[in-house]
């Protein structure tokens, strides 16, 4: 086996190779130590971390019931590349859709990555339970999942798909879709789970659980959903850029109208961010250029499990959230379902109670940001 230093040298000689510099990839360690709540100076280490890690951690990558947006997101990932970077720090044996070998080639490479055992299974998409709606190698997708979940030593379910089903498990749910957490629950294993909400998640959210098993050895703390709280401890309306025209009363009312030009808040074109829980604002998409509420359009909620019925439609507002300036509690959105208004209503007032004690919002369970 090489030692640290040839593979430090191997490494750095990789990213070169990709056309990422040694000072870019310090760059980009810094702004990953802001995103795991370290300081910039702790760039070093995690550098350090990411160069010396003497044996590459082997990932299998399953897809299940998705349109493999998750994959796109991660693999289009561009400057310093969070995708190239993870590329050369893991060993992705198997992932169907960018992995050059098919058919029984690929199906051979899955078994002997069982053989050896000891990887992370990344999960992307739902799974289907009804006989004959989703099958791999002529097996049902769900008998694939227990299969591979037996040896990994930890599961990472990436996008809403894999977490709670997502898309593909809208009512009416016709394939009878669930969430990686159901399936381990249904077949009975016990696995450690992070589960990585978005649709598609942040390949940045991907790199931080990635860098946080290297440098500390085990998965980040979680939150009642599974959730890493670093990723999903605020919700989007607290750091939302808009938040000083919600607090002013100052709302886009009609899309197209001066309101809109001036980037007013959303809140009333359905904006779902009072109730989403994820650093969107913070860490945003595509090299952390803009994100969706930036480039214009209304959070529509992909953090939160169960989402797409949740919150459909998605350009009602919110009901029940008490807007700055008026008495009363805005009541609109009635078509919204009770779960959502019970919801909404249990958030609004975590909000209420945290923001009144501490002048900013408290994570879930109860930690101050
Ligand atoms: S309602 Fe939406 S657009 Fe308005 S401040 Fe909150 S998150 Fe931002
Ligand atoms: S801002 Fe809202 S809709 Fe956009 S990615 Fe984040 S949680 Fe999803």
């Amino acid at each position: 086996m090489a030692n640290k230093d040839e593979v430090s040298k191997q490494f750095l000689d990789a990213l070169e190779f990709r056309g990422i510099k040694r000072r870019d990839f310090l760059k980009y360690c810094g702004a990953t130590a802001i995103l795991l709540g370290f300081s910039e100076s702790f760039a070093p280490k995690i550098a350090a971390a990411i160069e010396n890690a003497t044996k590459r951690q082997p990932v299998v990558w399953l897809n299940f019931a998705s349109d493999s947006g998750c994959t796109e997101a991660f693999i289009k990932a561009t400057y310093p590349s969070p995708a190239q970077v993870i590329l050369d720090i893991l060993s992705v044996d198997y992932n169907e859709t960018i992995m050059a070998a098919a058919g029984k080639q690929a199906e051979e490479i899955l078994v002997k990555s069982r053989q050896e055992g000891g990887y992370i299974l990344i999960v992307e998409g739902g799974i289907p339970t009804k006989k004959g709606h989703g099958m791999i190698g002529n097996k049902e997708m769900l008998e694939v999942f227990k299969e591979n979940a037996g040896p990994a030593i930890a599961i990472l379910a990436i996008g809403s798909c894999a977490t709670t089903g997502g898309v593909p498990a809208a009512k009416p749910n016709p394939s009878q879709i669930i969430g990686t957490a159901e399936a381990l629950k249904r077949l009975g294993i016990s696995k450690p789970l992070v589960n990585l909400d978005l649709c598609p998640v942040n390949p940045e959210y991907l790199v931080g659980v990635v860098v946080n098993f290297l440098l500390l050895g085990k998965i980040p703390d979680l939150d009642h959903f599974g959730r890493p709280k670093m990723f999903y401890g605020q919700t989007i309306h607290d750091n939302c850029e808009r938040r000083a025209h919600f607090d002013a009363g100052r709302f886009v009312e009609v899309f197209g109208s001066k309101e809109e030009s001036l980037n007013y808040c959303l809140y009333k074109m359905g904006c779902k961010g009072p109730m989403t829980w994820s650093a969107c604002p913070k860490i945003q998409y595509n090299d952390r250029t803009s994100w969706c509420v930036k480039a214009g359009g209304p959070c529509i909620g992909c953090a939160e499990p169960g989402w797409t019925d949740k919150f459909a439609g998605f350009y009602e507002r919110l009901p029940g959230v008490k807007i700055p300036g008026m008495d009363g509690v805005e009541a609109g959105a009635d078509k919204i379902g009770a779960i959502a208004a019970a919801a909404t209503a249990a958030g609004i007032a975590l909000h209420a109670v945290a923001t009144g004690v501490s002048g900013r919002i408290k994570d879930k369970d109860g930690g101050e940001k």
